[in-house]
């Protein structure tokens, strides 16, 4: 298991007169979409440690949610010991 922390912003200029815009369904939204980027991750980097020093990576994901098209926007931030460690990391994310 690796660190993952959010850092999700709303992006809600569309939605601020609308009275259809509901908080609660957007939470619970944003707990299913973070909970599938939680599930890749650990799949993922979860069993990944650096070979040098033994230390797991950690994730931010950085992410704006668009409550109009209902689509998170994000990216990783991968945090590692060292340079070697977050190429490697980057490339097991990456894999298909
Ligand atoms: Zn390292």
């Amino acid at each position: 298991m690796i660190q993952i922390d959010f850092n999700i912003a709303l992006d809600d200029s569309q939605t601020a007169d609308s009275p259809l815009f509901d908080e609660f369904e957007l939470g619970q939204m944003l707990d299913h979409t973070k909970a599938q980027i939680i599930q890749f991750l650990q799949t993922r980097l979860g069993d990944l440690r650096c070979p040098s020093h033994d230390q797991p990576a950690k994730v931010r994901v950085d992410g704006v949610y668009n409550a109009e098209t209902e689509q998170l926007d994000f990216n990783y931030h991968i945090d590692t010991c060292c340079q070697m460690f977050l190429m490697q990391a980057i490339k097991t994310l990456n894999q298909s």
